[in-house]
């Protein structure tokens, strides 16, 4: 069958054994965006496939591209082999991989997404935060990434803005997904309440700069708050569980 080849660049989001000798992998491409590879002899002990088939593998993957890709051969630049000493960051960014495959689409590239895991894993190997406000700030950013971002700046339903001097955005909606002024709060049910603190959080995690997302603090009871809130967002907003989800404490 006529096909070519190709270098597809990207981040290995997951992988599955076929047959006795194969893998199947799922990899975020930059190219193609997710795109499922087979790799023939993958599981065979001598073979130079068997580490590019790992989960994070980050780098270039020559393919040969018929009906299916094939993997042929891989320049992997980061194993993020860092990930795999700590069992929590370890099972957050399988979490994270979980999540960008869920969020994306064969033959679609979606580089906002691919850049997003990329530093969400690289902040998670350099140890840059605590691990759960990296996890916040990736759950909130994917969102938006997907272009189902909350909204933070002005209320979602009489589009009224917070002022320097007055907190009147003082609740989150997860099923009207963005925040609530006073008046438009009277009435609605399962809202959450907003200091004017996890506001700014808020606000800071959807706009920041990818190379400044990962990189700042919250008091306890900011943290707290955003995380109950950024839960509530996700299950009224995705149909989905995500599996990994279940191993982090
Ligand atoms: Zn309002």
């Amino acid at each position: 069958m006529a096909g070519s080849f190709l270098e597809l660049n990207g981040i290995v989001l997951s992988s599955s054994n076929i047959g006795e000798y194969d893998k199947r992998i799922v990899v975020l491409t930059k190219e193609r965006g997710k795109a499922v590879m087979f790799v023939r002899g993958a599981r065979k002990m001598n073979s130079p496939l068997v580490a590019p088939c790992q989960t994070f593998a980050y780098g270039s993957f020559r393919v040969f591209q018929g009906k299916n890709y094939n993997l042929n051969e891989a320049d992997i630049k980061d194993y993020f082999v860092e990930l795999r000493d700590d069992i929590d960051r370890l099972y957050r960014a399988l979490y994270f991989c979980e999540m960008a495959e869920h969020f994306t689409v064969e033959g679609s590239p979606d580089v906002d997404i691919l850049n997003l895991l990329y530093v969400a894993l690289t902040a998670l190997k350099k140890k840059q935060m605590r691990p759960e406000l990296i996890q916040l700030a990736y759950e909130i950013r994917i969102m938006e990434c997907f272009g189902m971002g909350m909204e933070a700046n002005q209320c979602v339903s009489c589009g009224k803005e917070e002022s320097v001097d007055n907190h009147v955005l003082r609740w989150f909606s997860p099923t009207l997904s963005g925040v609530l002024c006073d008046d438009c709060a009277k009435g609605q049910n399962n809202i959450l309440p907003l200091s004017n603190s996890t506001l700014y959080a808020m606000q800071y995690i959807l706009s920041a700069p990818l190379n400044k997302l990962f990189s700042f603090d919250l008091k306890k009871e900011v943290e707290t708050e955003l995380t109950r809130i950024s839960k509530a967002f996700l299950k009224a907003q995705i149909d989905h569980k995500f599996k990994t989800l279940d191993f982090i404490m």
